[in-house]
């Protein structure tokens, strides 16, 4: 049969010779290569105090954005969360009351939120839907965690604060089309 590379080389089961009964040879060549790579450039980056650069499309942890008055964007259509292809969106509605037009935009908002981060697959398919450019993806890593329940994120951590804005104005959407 025509092997499918030219990579596969036939296994001889020959008698070793006198260096390779020894091991040392081989030990010495070992670390020869071993010891290249001590003066070679370190490519290992020490997460998460230094980052990668990342492509302008990359896809990451998300961001419910306010808008310029400092009031929440997402009105709990839940268009999201039908265009979510893992279903990892969730949210409960609430009606505005009055004194809280400085909180939320529109008078039906999100009392709750919820994406698990470990159901989503940072297609990006929510923020393709959202008609009120409340949800972002960002170029943010999801935290690493001990428990899966920790990896399902409210409010608290996906609302950005009105003091720590999150700029995605650079952010490029993939266009398919
Ligand atoms: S990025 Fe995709 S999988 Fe993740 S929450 Fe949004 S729509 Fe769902
Ligand atoms: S994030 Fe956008 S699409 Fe999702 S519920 Fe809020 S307003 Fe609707």
């Amino acid at each position: 049969m025509e092997p499918l590379t030219t990579r596969a080389s036939r296994v001889v089961n020959k008698e070793m010779t006198f260096g390779e009964k020894i091991y040392l040879p081989a030990i010495f060549s070992g670390m020869w290569i071993t010891l290249k790579h001590f003066f070679k450039k370190n490519n290992t980056v020490s997460y998460p105090e230094e980052k990668r650069p990342v492509a302008p499309i990359y896809r990451g942890q998300h961001v419910l954005k306010r808008d310029d008055e400092g009031r929440e964007r997402c009105t709990a259509c839940g268009l999201c969360a039908v265009a979510c292809p893992a279903e990892a969106i969730t949210m409960v509605a609430a009606e505005r009351e009055k004194g809280e037009e400085s909180l939320y935009r529109e008078e039906k908002y999100a009392s709750t939120y919820e994406i698990n981060m470990l159901r989503c697959i940072f297609c990006g398919l929510c923020e393709e839907a959202c008609p009120k450019e409340a949800i972002f993806l960002t170029d943010r890593l999801v935290d690493a965690e001990f428990g899966r329940n920790e990896f399902i994120y409210g409010k608290e951590k996906l609302v950005e604060k009105t003091d720590q804005r999150i700029d995605v104005s650079q952010r490029q959407i993939w266009d398919n089309h």
